[in-house]
């Protein structure tokens, strides 16, 4: 369909290209960006709602290429999925975040739970359960301790042998989370058949929660969901003193959000939750 005469329409115009160029420069220093040593892990804390306490972290993927400078995962994280860069990723990301997760153990931190993000590619491409059950066994981290965040996404288009996979996961003793619940357009019968222990509101949810009192019913809905199917919910994106009362009010079990914490490198992680409990 790329007919260039005169007067006709051109499929690729000057900025299509621009950004394809920019786009296959990325995915050339994304190939290589593992053997670089480029990714790292950030850790944002997990607040229990009702104590106040630390309660874990999520490990966040970060990027930083020695040309292009810091990448955005909302960029480079879809397009590590298409070129399936996320599998070997994953692992490495796996393996990262249980080695520090022990290592909280021997410093002070004390045991808390690590929540590790798994695209649906990882989840379909790989043994998550396989990789997951290697890094514990390296790292002596208790499966206990771990989360898995899938997405809504995932479930979706999800068949038997994705949910085995999941029961897999969980049955080497880790918990599954759906990630940005709410947003995606799954039927609410799939929690009946998928291994689901934890509900994340979705950030647009809690971001509007005191402005749209559709929003406000949305996350008290899913609070009321959660709660009668035996999973503990976590609000996302909590920015503000009024958000963080809200959420408590309503019986939400745990928070995260710059309210609390922005994500923060490894070694500020530690410092938070000493200071925290000071
Ligand atoms: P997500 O899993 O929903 O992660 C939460 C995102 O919200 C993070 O962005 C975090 O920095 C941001 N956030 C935390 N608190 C607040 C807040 O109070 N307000 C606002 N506006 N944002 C907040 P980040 O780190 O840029 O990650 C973006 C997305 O990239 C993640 O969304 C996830 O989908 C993906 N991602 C990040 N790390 C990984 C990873 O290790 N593996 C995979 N598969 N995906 C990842
Ligand atoms: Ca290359
Ligand atoms: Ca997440
Ligand atoms: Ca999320």
């Amino acid at each position: 369909a790329k007919l260039a005469g005169r007067g006709t329409f051109r499929f690729f115009t000057p900025t299509m290209d621009a950004r394809a160029q920019a786009r296959s420069r990325l995915a050339g220093e994304l190939s290589d960006a593992l053997e670089h040593d480029e990714f790292s892990l950030v850790y944002q804390p997990v607040i229990d709602m009702a104590s106040g306490v630390v309660a874990g972290a999520e490990a966040l993927l970060r990027w930083q290429n020695r040309y292009i400078g810091a990448i955005n995962p909302e960029q480079f994280v879809p397009l590590a999925e298409e070129m399936g860069m996320i599998l070997p990723i994953g692992e490495w990301l796996t393996l990262a975040a249980c080695r520090e997760a022990m290592a909280w153990q021997g410093c002070g931190v004390g045991p808390l739970r690590i929540a590790i993000n798994v695209s649906p590619r990882q989840v379909q491409q790989t043994d998550i359960a396989e990789t997951l059950r290697r890094a514990l066994d390296e790292t002596g981290l208790s499966a206990s301790l771990v989360t898995v965040e899938i997405t809504e996404s995932l479930i979706l288009g999800a068949g038997a042998e994705v949910v085995r996979k999941l029961e897999r996961v969980r049955d080497l003793g880790a918990t599954i989370a759906v990630d940005d619940f709410g947003t995606g357009y799954a039927s609410l019968s799939y929690l009946k058949h998928f291994p689901v222990d934890v509900l994340k509101i979705d950030r647009s949810f809690v971001a509007e929660a005191l402005a749209n009192s559709e929003d406000a019913r949305l996350i008290e809905a899913i609070i009321a969901l959660g709660h009668s199917l035996g999973m503990k919910v976590v609000g996302e994106g909590v920015e503000t003193f009024e958000q963080q009362m809200f959420l408590a009010e309503r019986g939400c079990d745990l928070a995260q959000g710059y309210r609390f914490s922005p994500p923060l490198a490894a070694e500020r992680f530690r410092e938070f939750v000493l200071q925290s409990r000071a």
